[in-house]
């Protein structure tokens, strides 16, 4: 879309650093499938980047495509500035680590981490340093003679990230590398790859359905719907500027006001969205200052997710909203009894914006 392929360009080619993947008009044909379509995309030099999509909407292809595991039907891929579409991955300068790490379980862990440099000759004294030197900086030393069965999921994942990162690679593709981990681990993981990304200083593309994984790793986030790139940009960006409804919708809860509502709530048409956290809940009639924007409504359900509550909110004006409340005093016998009350809904009117306007709302705060 035009977005973002703007956003792509003022990103990047302006940048002194360079782009160390451009994709350009890509598509991928799967026979009547079409699963990935007109994608122009660039990822600087040591950027983090991270393709964002639910299930089937063409991120692994593209991943796929970056690596030569997969020839596009039309489009261009370059690496370094090199047109290198036609190449054959092992003549392409980057790694894969797969979500099911791939490794040799009849091998050690060093083995492992050894193995593309055995293959490529490199000699052996080096090839044991720089085995141990990747190990270590995935907090593996000392586990080298270990084989894989003797680790746990995270350690595992460790290793086949290091058996990638000593091959010294410009880009490394990670595809959902930590969806096969459990959520604690996931979170400690995903702080650990951003620092040993930071550290390297090598180019990640990740790939992952988890808009928190993305929120909280990237440098830039692209977000794919029907194999197109909705949204190109920083996580803080994606989140509070959504382009699109879809982008609103799946980088967060999508909470829309439109028509009479937009008008009655808002005093102006257009499709806008204020993020829950932002919503607090009052009594009826109950606003605290003046300039604020508030909307009534009755409260269809009540969810208690320990820290914090969820409200759905029915309108009075159409529509509902949810609004994320901190449990700071409440406990969750008082939440569940707002079920079928009459709340109001207050927020500062900066913190809504028009779906796809890019812009902040600012019209005076009026009021349903
Ligand atoms: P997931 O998160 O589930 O991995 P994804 O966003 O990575 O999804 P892709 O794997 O790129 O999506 O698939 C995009 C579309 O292409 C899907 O409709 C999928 O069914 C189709 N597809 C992918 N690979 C093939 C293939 N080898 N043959 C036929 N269709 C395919």
């Amino acid at each position: 879309m035009a977005h973002a392929a703007s956003q792509v360009a003022s990103d990047v080619e302006g940048s002194p650093r360079g782009a160390a993947i451009r994709l350009r008009g890509l598509r991928k044909e799967f026979g009547s499938v079409v699963a990935v379509d007109l994608v122009d995309l660039d990822v600087e030099d040591g950027e983090f980047l991270t393709m964002l999509g639910p299930s089937g909407s063409g991120k692994t292809t593209v991943l796929r495509m970056i690596a030569g595991f997969v020839i596009p039907t039309a489009g261009r891929v370059e690496l370094g500035g090199v047109d290198v579409t036609a190449r054959p991955p092992f003549d392409r300068d980057v790694n894969t680590v797969f979500q099911d790490y791939a490794l040799f379980p009849h091998m050690s862990v060093q083995e492992n981490v050894e193995y593309g440099m055995r293959v490529r000759n490199v000699e052996r004294g080096q090839r044991r340093r720089r085995a141990v030197e990747a190990l270590d900086s995935v907090q593996l030393g000392g586990y080298g003679a270990r084989r894989p069965s003797e680790l746990s999921g995270g350690q595992r994942q460790r290793v086949a990230l290091a058996r990638a990162l000593v091959n010294r690679p410009k880009v490394l593709l990670l595809d959902e590398p930590l969806g096969a981990l459990d959520l604690k681990l996931r979170e400690q993981m995903q702080v650990e790859l951003k620092g040993i990304q930071r550290q390297v200083g090598i180019t990640f593309v990740f790939v992952t359905h988890d808009q928190q994984e993305a929120l909280t790793m990237s440098d830039r986030i692209a977000v794919f719907h029907d194999g197109r790139i909705e949204q190109v940009g920083p996580p803080a960006e994606v989140y509070e500027r959504p382009a699109t409804e879809f982008v609103a919708g799946f980088v967060g809860t999508s909470n829309l006001l439109r028509g009479a509502a937009a008008r009655t709530v808002l005093g102006r048409d257009g499709i806008w969205s204020v993020r829950p956290e932002k919503i607090r809940v009052l009594d009826p009639g109950g606003v605290a200052e003046t300039g604020l924007r508030f909307a009534d409504g009755v409260v269809r359900e009540v969810v208690y997710v320990g820290d914090v509550t969820r409200f759905v909110v029915e309108l009075d004006a159409g529509g509902e909203l949810v609004a994320l409340q901190q449990n700071l005093h409440t406990s969750s016998s008082d939440v569940l009894a707002f079920r079928g009350r009459a709340v109001r809904l207050v927020w500062r009117p900066e913190h809504e914006f028009e779906v796809g306007a890019g812009t902040a709302g600012s019209p005076p705060a009026g009021g349903a």
